[in-house]
């Protein structure tokens, strides 16, 4: 068993794909504001947004974590990556920069355990990572 499949006492790395909030808006049971979109890939603003740009990325196929991301979802990972790029032209970030964060099981601050990224800008993002 990958560490990416344990779960998680009372965390929502439990929810099946039927409860999955971001499954549940990819299937538009939940309203989101589309960025971007393609076969692979949906891109939308995130609800608390922690910057004036922040978009959350996800492949359209449930993953539950990056470290459940095996030969046969790269090309899902390749995917976000390209969306990353789009979005930030799209929300016009590209030029003055921006910051992309996948996190990744409780310490790394996972939440929603349906893999995303977020892409982060429109103000001078603070150094560090923690
Ligand atoms: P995590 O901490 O798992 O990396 O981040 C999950 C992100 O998803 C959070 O920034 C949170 O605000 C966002 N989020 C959670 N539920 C919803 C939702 O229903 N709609 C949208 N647009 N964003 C959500
Ligand atoms: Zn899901």
């Amino acid at each position: 068993m990958r560490l990416g499949r344990e779960l998680f006492p009372g965390g929502e790395k439990e929810a099946g794909v039927e409860d999955c909030i971001f499954c549940r808006i990819v299937r538009g049971e939940i309203p989101a504001n589309k960025v971007y979109e393609d076969e692979r890939v949906l891109a939308f603003d995130d609800i608390h947004p922690m910057a004036p740009v922040h978009v959350i990325i996800i492949p359209k196929k449930h993953i539950a974590t990056l470290l459940d991301v095996g030969c046969g979802e790269i090309t899902d990972l390749q995917a976000m990556m390209a969306a990353a790029q789009e979005v930030a032209r799209l929300k016009k970030v590209d030029k003055k920069g921006f910051r992309v964060v996948i996190n990744c099981n409780e310490e790394g601050g996972q939440i929603v355990f349906h893999l995303h990224m977020h892409l982060l800008g429109g103000r001078k993002l603070r150094d560090g990572l923690n």
